[in-house]
């Protein structure tokens, strides 16, 4: 079977490149995607469909279930992916929140001059129609993702004592988190719509799936990317135990910051050294397939809280703050939010009592300037890969977090919050005063903010770990694409699902116009 392109992953950006490649009806796509599909809104488990309780959707059925190292004193951190069609935009917090214009002016600066601030505008707006903002120069009205922000009258106690206590503290109050110039506390943007979490296979995949030259095959592993010499010329996939060979004239990785370079170094494409260790035959020497792995480290102040609990699919998830960290020169590199135990960012290793009411002050740094790595541990692809994310090597990194932390502390114990909260649980008093303890704090009880980018940068040729150019075309090879998270040169300051339909938006533009 030989289709045009054959997509890998039918994630955020999988969905939004399958479906845009597929508007031309003389293009055959095949997308592959490892997880189950529901092509059928009515059969869509409650799990991918409910967005207001994350954590049941992220750690649910529909899960990679990956661990990672993050720190010496953790080393064994879940890491949930999505796994099913729309990947993790199936599970996800639902925030749809751009990264600011000096992320992709600092990506065009690194010799990506097609991705800067003014170039990927058009792709943001393209992509959304923002129910409140739509149609100006910074937001789009007719795209496939809906955006809507909470209006204040649907707050819950906790959003409007949060509000308070920022505007307190003199930070700005913002209305649209997602304009050029925005900072302070905000209601979020989210893609939910009457609870329903409005994924990219909803957004996307629905829209053109009547098309006879898309195929949309669900719980089809795709095991390697097959050359001929150095061309990619199809991919050797397995589905229910049985293995077969799909051709095409390109293939598009987008299986995610995790297993988009997994799959290129079981293909051949990565760090020779370590392929051949592996007894991988090398095709592209490609030091840089799984280097530079970029996350937004998080830690939460976590409290007991008065009254009783919100309903389990209570809307939680309706402001932040977006904040420059004292003494930082990088904007806008911390935000803080707070969470509820339904948050996908509820502390994993806390022994919670289903019973009582908790309330935390989550901390996600933004730019940090730490970075991780993965590399195989099997050449089997069911095995995951070992994640090394690496996090506060950097000292201005923990600094950057305790103060964060104790600016949650200073804002959730004042009176904006004297009715919700009972009492702190962690961290204590004593680590609170003191750098070296509240360290030692963070290393124990940080997480992942949920945003793995980086693991297959973009970047010119005078980059050595650069893995695609900006065209997201694999380099050293012909006939293979990347495009997903793993392709940010750094992750943006800001939740990455927005950027990375932008980038799936952008690859499909690219593949159209034959560059
Ligand atoms: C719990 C959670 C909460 C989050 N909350 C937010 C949020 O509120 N806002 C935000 O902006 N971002 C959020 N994110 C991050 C955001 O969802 C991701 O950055 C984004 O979805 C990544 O898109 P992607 O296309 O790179 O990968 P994914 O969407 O993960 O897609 C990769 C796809 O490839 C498939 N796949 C993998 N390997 C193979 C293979 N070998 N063969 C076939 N298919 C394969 C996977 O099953 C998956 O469907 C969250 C993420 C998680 C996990």
């Amino acid at each position: 079977m030989k289709y045009d392109v054959i997509v890998v992953g039918g994630g955020s950006a999988g969905c939004t490149i399958a479906s845009r490649l597929s508007e031309d009806p003389d293009r055959s796509v095949l997308l592959l995607e490892a997880g189950p599909d529901y092509p059928d809104f009515e059969h869509l488990p409650e799990d991918l469909k409910m967005g207001n309780n994350v954590w049941l959707s992220a750690y649910g059925p529909h899960n990679w279930g990956y661990t990672a190292k993050i720190t010496e004193d953790q080393t064994e951190l879940v890491i949930p992916r999505g796994k099913a069609t729309g990947g993790s935009s199936a599970v996800n917090g639902q925030v749809l929140f751009r990264g600011i214009p000096e992320d992709y002016d600092r990506w065009a600066e690194w010799g990506n001059d097609e991705w800067s601030f003014t170039s990927v505008l058009p792709y943001f707006n393209k992509l959304e129609t923002d129910l409140d903002f739509g149609g100006d120069d910074f937001h789009g009205s007719d795209g496939p993702v809906p955006v809507r922000r909470v209006p204040r009258t649907e707050w819950l106690p906790h959003s409007v004592a949060f509000e308070r206590a920022c505007l307190d503290e003199g930070f700005p109050r913002d209305e649209d988190q997602n304009h050029p110039e925005s900072t302070g506390v905000s209601p979020r943007a989210r893609n939910t719509i009457d609870g329903v979490r409005m994924s990219m296979a909803i957004n996307y995949l629905d829209i053109a799936r009547h098309r006879l030259n898309l195929t949309v095959r669900g719980s089809v592993t795709a095991r390697r990317i097959l050359f001929d010499g150095n061309r990619a010329v199809g991919i050797e996939a397995e589905s229910g135990g049985e293995v077969f060979t799909v051709e095409a004239d390109e293939i598009i990785v987008s299986s995610g910051a995790g297993a988009s370079p997994q799959l290129l170094m079981l293909s051949g494409v990565g760090p020779a050294e370590h392929l051949r260790s592996m007894g991988i035959p090398v095709v592209h020497d490609s030091p840089g397939v799984g280097k530079n792995l970029r996350d937004h480290p998080a830690a939460s102040v976590l409290y007991l809280a008065k009254g009783e609990k919100p309903d389990v699919q209570a809307p939680v998830i309706q402001v932040g703050l977006r904040y420059t960290v004292e003494g930082s020169d990088l904007r806008n590199d911390m935000q803080l939010s707070p969470n509820l135990m339904t948050s996908e960012h509820r502390p994993a290793h806390v022994q919670i009592d289903e019973d009582l009411n908790y309330v935390g002050m989550g901390a996600s740094l933004q730019l940090a300037l730490g970075q991780g790595e993965l590399t195989l541990q099997s050449t089997d692809p069911h095995v995951q890969p070992n994640l090394n994310y690496n996090y506060y090597q950097e000292p201005e990194d923990l600094r950057r977090m305790r103060e964060a932390i104790r600016l949650g502390v200073r804002m959730a114990e004042k009176p904006p919050f004297s009715d919700l909260i009972e009492e702190r649980l962690m961290p204590s008093d004593e680590e609170l005063a003191s750098d070296e303890l509240l360290d030692d704090w963070l290393r124990k009880n940080s997480g992942t903010s949920h945003h793995v980018s980086g693991t297959c940068k973009m970047g010119p040729d005078s980059d050595p770990l650069a893995v695609v150019d900006q065209h997201l075309k694999v380099k050293g090879v012909q006939g293979l694409r990347v495009a997903d998270a793993s392709i940010m040169p750094d992750c943006i300051r800001a939740n990455t699902n927005a950027t990375t339909i932008m980038i799936g938006e952008k690859c499909a533009d690219y593949v159209k116009d034959g560059r």
